[in-house]
């Protein structure tokens, strides 16, 4: 695994989260889905999504698509990007 270094504050930062969604927009449209990493410095609290998978999980053309945005969003477990 890589690591990951906090360059305001010279920590290593932690992985938090394996599996957190990362939601790409078009505009407003949301389009897919794909997971990454979750890391957060342990000093300052910065977070980013690092380790993105290259092919998504989910894409909004799947009927079950805004169901499973919907239930990231509920836990927490997602980040739009744009
Ligand atoms: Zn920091």
């Amino acid at each position: 695994m890589s690591v990951l270094v906090c360059v305001k504050c010279e920590r290593e930062m932690k992985c938090m989260k394996n599996d957190f969604a990362v939601e790409e927009m078009g505009g407003d449209q949301s389009i897919r889905l794909k997971f990454g990493d979750l890391w957060e410095c342990p000093s300052c609290g910065v977070k980013i999504v690092s380790g993105i998978s290259p092919l998504p999980f989910a894409e909004n053309y799947q009927s079950d698509y805004a169901e499973k945005v919907a239930q990231l969003k509920a836990k927490g477990l997602v980040v739009k990007s744009r």
